[in-house]
């Protein structure tokens, strides 16, 4: 299983989300620290979960452990927040984080055609007002992301019998003890 349409994707996205967060920097308050799009368990595809495991994989020995110990105490006291998100509100995995942790903050079109965005941006504007406001060339199509993604992932199980996605923090099982 080569990954190599799925890195090619990864960097027009991250090119992507560059642009729209250049072209709407005036309503976001994005910044390192801010986790705010972290506070919840999220699944991933296949293809994103092994990448996260190869770059877990490089990692100390003493790094894995406390990320497998951080697991088991979200999974006991039942935290809705991803096992990767650092008490400094860093991502663990930042390099590998899969494609909908790339997009997050900016307004994004949703399949069903309304903007979205974190509810931490915009807050100076009336929602109404924010497509008005904005470069609609910097908002992402999240159907096109998602569907294209999901190709991708199709064709790196394609022959396998893995699943398309996972829980996040299942990429911490072999590469964690
Ligand atoms: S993988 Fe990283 S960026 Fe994505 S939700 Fe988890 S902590 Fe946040």
């Amino acid at each position: 299983m080569a990954d190599g349409a799925y890195l090619a994707f990864v960097a027009k996205v991250d090119a992507f989300a560059q642009l729209a967060h250049a072209g709407q920097a005036a309503y976001l308050r994005c910044e390192h620290g801010c986790d705010g799009c972290c506070r919840v368990r999220r699944s991933a595809y296949t293809v994103e979960a092994d990448r996260i495991r190869r770059h877990l994989s490089t990692l100390p020995l003493t790094q894995r452990e406390a990320l497998r110990r951080r697991r088991d105490r979200l999974d006991e006291s039942g935290e809705s927040k991803c096992v990767f998100l650092d008490d400094d509100g860093g991502c663990a995995v930042y390099t590998a984080r899969p494609l909908i942790c790339r997009t997050h903050g900016p307004a994004v079109r949703l399949p069903d055609g309304e903007l979205a965005w974190c509810e931490l941006n915009f807050t100076d504007l009336e929602t109404a007002d924010v497509s008005t406001r904005i470069d609609g060339s910097t908002i992402l199509d999240v159907n096109l992301l998602n569907h294209t993604l999901a190709v991708i992932n199709a064709q790196y199980i394609a022959g396998t019998d893995r699943p398309a996605r996972s829980p996040l923090a299942a990429a911490l099982d072999p590469v964690c003890p």
